[in-house]
């Protein structure tokens, strides 16, 4: 009954009564995630119809062999055909009672929408009239059979699925019908008939009659599938790597088409979109799988509940099909008693008996994620830890933005379904490459289709937001949005589109594209214009959850910021200090930018300290509020560091207007620019150089920090300021700037009469300064790590130009990820996990962070966990990523080593 090719299997039966004590026959990565769930739900006893599954194995085979199947492949489907054809008790292709199979596919991981099914197979001009004859029911068979036809033509033979639409709209128009349920058994017929004309005329052959060639035709078009354009653009989008491949269903059909007792659907066993513990789903009567999803029929709510509260009218499953309803619902009991997880189910019923399609943890938005974990470790379905881990740092980011706020005026057009929450605001474009166009320009769009299909992917991702007048909750649109994080509304059915005109009208109003449009996907407004949007807070579900978080963190978690208001967002979102204040931020502000100038001007250190006189008492302000901010948590203070020709005026006007304030003439300051002029300024007269040639600077900057820190200590908590100097690559320098440091810091206190507690440390941003760690150490009490400098110099690839081969870089392997994002472990972090060996080596208590761009990205802050840092600094929005990643790490790392 199973095929062995040496000894490993290359086919899988699942469901009537098969089973395998062969772990592979449930290993995603084997049979893929369709069938090792179809496989266990058999094993569990439910509904599931027979069939069997082709390994990713022999895809990734038959990809690179060139689209052969070997002779011991077409023997173990052959045996397992046999296998489906004992358990239903037809036979495939026997023209009385034929067994008819769908031919899915089913990668590793879920790919909604990405690959295609071809559903009915196994009917030809001869099964047909089997068909009509067991079932009685003409109408149907010959239904089936021209949507076979139709998928098969589309899906395998490649054709131009429009001209079969087109054929079906001539004959309902023909026949006056306005619906496709209007169609009687010969209309069916007859259109079968032009459904041939049609394919034999694009194909110069006849459609496939025997029954093999259309299985190995519907096989080899999944396996091809898998490097279909769409697909790779899904791939590239996920990080899914190419050669994990598909693997492929064959299963028995059964028939959601059959008449009023048949029926189909798909359903959450909780709300995907909120996290509430209530069954959510739809479902058609009378219908075939694809037209639940594809938006052809609005689908009918599945619940009694959820039908009121939308005050549908068409009953809900639970009313109509009580008995089916009942049986799914302990269905769903079991399945997510079963994974411990949120279950994504697709179901049919054939003449009232209930059969299982599918059964996958369901994707979910950041919402719902959270609170469902919550949710589940109260109900004792799953522990504290496993809440943790089951939350994807990244999908956070979708609840730290702005939402919109409720008092704001909003000027709503219409209200769709809120298919995935979240607010965007942005100008209207009609089709995916538009958006793609315009957003790459820096436009925010709103992508606004009558429905999305997988060829919109790259405009879907491209959007703030996206809009479609048909479709239901589990539409192609409201899947795909939910899963990257896209605000959605969908099944908006007062929106009609002219796209030849590019305009489109909502419930009466005329837009064209381009106009500004909001959506807030929490409640399905979709209104005209922009509204005003309120920050995020970290309340219920989520405070719980980051509290979780917490109590597993080893590391702690800074923030990179320099303004007050960052400072206390940052705190908010449970920042415990400040890992990177960068001072040069401070001098751009209008208020000093000239006295700045000036100093930078100066013909010498008189000049300079004079300018630097007007700049002290600024810096002191920024300082105290800083501190006040941070109320006694340590503030990590780096000196500046960009190359000082980064703040001199731009165009004439500037300079005019610096002429005057310094009473130097124009071309002397031109001049005195011209001088500061550097070739490669990254790698020039930058970080402690400045403080090295010109003492003066980060000498008034120690003072303005010393000075803030008393005056706050003096009427509140003491500060703990940590002063860091840039662009370090010998002891030698840091010792200058730590005996500058102490000295100003001294005098300060002599002044006062007041003394606090201060470290002065460096960044770790040079390969130099990694691999003189162990020196550096002597005069550090702590090392920041500058990953992005760090990954500039080791990689000799500056940030800002890379843009131009960087992505071809990522594409063709060179890096597996852009290593200004996620960091370099092989390179960058082993200089890291050099300079942490050498730095505690010589001051074992030495304190240990990271500040660059990589510290609010959680495969970096892994590595942060491995190597031992004391903390991580992250930008304000990222602390909460960064506070879960950590705690992730830290479990992770537990039971690693268990
Ligand atoms: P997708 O991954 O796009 O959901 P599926 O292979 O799951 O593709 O199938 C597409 C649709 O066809 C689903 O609604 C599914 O439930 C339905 N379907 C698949 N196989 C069968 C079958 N054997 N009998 C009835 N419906 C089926
Ligand atoms: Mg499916
Ligand atoms: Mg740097």
């Amino acid at each position: 009954m199973t095929g062995k090719v040496s000894d490993l299997q290359t086919v899988y039966p699942f469901g009537g009564g098969a089973t395998s004590g062969d772990p592979r026959a449930k290993d995603k990565t084997i049979v893929g995630g369709k069938g090792a769930n179809l496989a266990e739900m058999a094993d569990i006893g439910l509904p599931v119809p027979p069939g069997f599954t082709i390994t990713t194995e022999e895809c990734v085979r038959y990809l690179n062999e060139g689209g052969e199947f070997p002779a011991e492949l077409r023997r173990a489907v052959g045996e397992a055909v046999g296998h489906i054809e004992r358990s239903v008790g037809k036979r495939f292709g026997d023209a009385n009672d034929p067994l008819l199979v769908s031919v899915r596919s089913g990668a590793r991981v879920s790919m909604p929408g990405m690959m295609d099914t071809v559903l009915n197979l196994g009917l030809n001009d001869e099964t047909v009239e089997g068909l009509a004859k067991t079932s009685g029911d003409a109408r149907f068979a010959w239904d089936s059979y021209r949507r076979f036809i139709q998928m098969y033509s589309d899906v395998v033979l490649g054709l131009d699925h429009g001209l079969f639409e087109e054929a079906l709209e001539i004959a309902k128009e023909d026949k006056g019908y306005y619906a496709d349920t209007e169609m009687e058994a010969e209309d069916w017929q007859a259109l079968v008939a032009e459904y041939r004309r049609i394919a034999e005329g694009e194909l110069g052959r006849p459609f496939p009659q025997t029954v093999t060639e259309q299985l190995w035709g519907a096989i080899a078009a999944v396996f091809d599938s898998w490097d279909s354009d769409r697909a790779k653009v899904y791939r590239r989008l996920n990080d899914i790597p190419a050669g994990w491949g598909t693997a492929v269903n064959v299963q028995a059909m059964v028939f959601g088409n059959m008449g009023d007792t048949s029926a189909t659907g798909v359903a959450f066993t909780r709300d995907p979109a909120t996290g509430e513990r209530a069954y959510y789903g739809e479902w058609l009567v009378n219908a075939q799988g694809e037209d639940v999803v594809a938006g052809i029929r609005t689908p009918q709510y599945l619940t009694r509940t959820a039908r009121d509260r939308a005050g549908a009218k068409p009953l809900s499953m639970e009313e109509a099909m009580p008995d089916a309803y009942g049986e799914l619902a302990r269905v769903f009991d079991l399945l997510e008693g079963h994974y411990r997880d949120m279950q994504d189910i697709e179901f049919t019923v054939e003449r009232g008996k209930l059969w299982m399609l599918q059964t996958r943890t369901g994707k979910r938005t950041a919402k719902a994620a959270l609170k469902m974990a919550v949710d589940m470790a109260g109900e004792g379905l799953i522990d504290e830890k496993t809440a943790i881990l089951r939350i994807d740092p990244m999908a956070l980011d979708q609840l730290l933005h702005p939402t919109l706020d409720p008092e704001a005026p909003r000027d709503v057009l219409t209200t769709g379904l809120p298919a995935s929450p979240g607010a965007a605001s942005g100008r209207i474009v009609l089709d995916a490459d538009t958006a793609e166009t315009w957003a790459g320009r820096g436009e925010k769009v709103i992508l606004v289709r009558v429905e999305t299909s997988p060829e919109d992917i790259h405009g879907m991702h491209a959007a703030q937001g996206i809009l479609t007048a048909r479709g239901g909750m589990t539409s192609h649109a409201a899947v795909v949005a939910r899963g990257m994080g896209r605000c959605c509304v969908s099944g908006a059915s007062a929106v009609s589109i002219d796209l030849k005109a590019r305009t489109l009208r909502i419930a009466g109003r005329d837009l064209a594209e381009g106009d500004v449009l909001t959506l807030d996907g929490s409640t399905g407004q979709v209104m005209a214009g922009e509204v005003a949007t309120i920050e995020p807070e970290l309340a219920g579900d989520f405070g719980t959850l980051m509290e979780w978080a917490d109590r597993h963190r080893r590391m702690g978690v800074r923030t990179n910021a320099e303004t007050p208001v960052d400072c206390r967002m940052a705190v908010s979102f449970g920042a415990e200090g400040i890992g990177l204040c960068r001072t040069e931020h401070m001098f751009f502000d209008a208020s000093r930018i000239s006295a700045v100038r000036q100093m930078i001007l100066a013909e010498d250190e008189a000049g300079r300290r004079k300018a630097l006189a007007l700049l002290l008492p600024e810096q002191r302000a920024d300082f105290a509020e800083i501190f006040c901010t941070m109320a006694g948590r340590p503030c990590t203070i780096r000196l500046l560091d960009p190359p000082l020709h980064e703040f001199l005026p731009q165009g004439d006007a500037e300079f005019e207007e610096l002429a005057e304030a310094t009473g130097f003439g124009a071309d002397h300051l031109k001049r005195r620019a011209a001088e500061l002029h550097e070739f490669n300024p990254m790698l020039g007269h930058r970080g402690c150089r400045l403080g090295i040639t010109y003492p003066e600077i980060y000498e008034m900057q120690a003072r303005a920090i010393f000075e803030a820190a008393c005056d706050v200590a003096a009427d509140g908590e003491a500060p703990v300021p940590e002063v860091m100097i840039p662009l370090v690559s010998s002891k030698r320098e840091l010792e200058l700037m730590r005996a500058l440091v102490d000295r100003t810091a001294e005098a300060v206190f002599t002044e006062r009469s007041a003394r606090i507690d201060y470290l002065v440390g460096t960044m770790i941003e040079l390969p130099r300064a990694a691999l003189m760690a162990g020196e550096i150490a002597e005069e550090a009490t702590f090392f920041s790590f500058g990953t992005n400098d760090l990954t500039q110099t080791t990689l000799g690839v500056s940030r800002d130009d890379a843009g131009r081969f960087l992505g071809a870089y990522v594409d063709k392997g060179v890096f597996a990820r852009d290593p200004f994002v996620s960091i370099d472990i092989d390179g960058v972090g082993e200089l890291v996990e050099i300079a942490v060996e050498r730095g505690r080596g010589t001051r074992s208590d030495i304190k240990l962070g990271i500040c660059g761009e990589h510290g609010g990205d959680p495969a970096s802050i892994a590595f942060c966990e491995k190597v031992g840092l004391d903390y991580v600094s992250a930008s304000p929005y990222r602390v909460p990523i960064a506070r879960l990643a950590a705690a992730q790490a830290a479990l992770r790392a537990g039971a690693g080593d268990a």
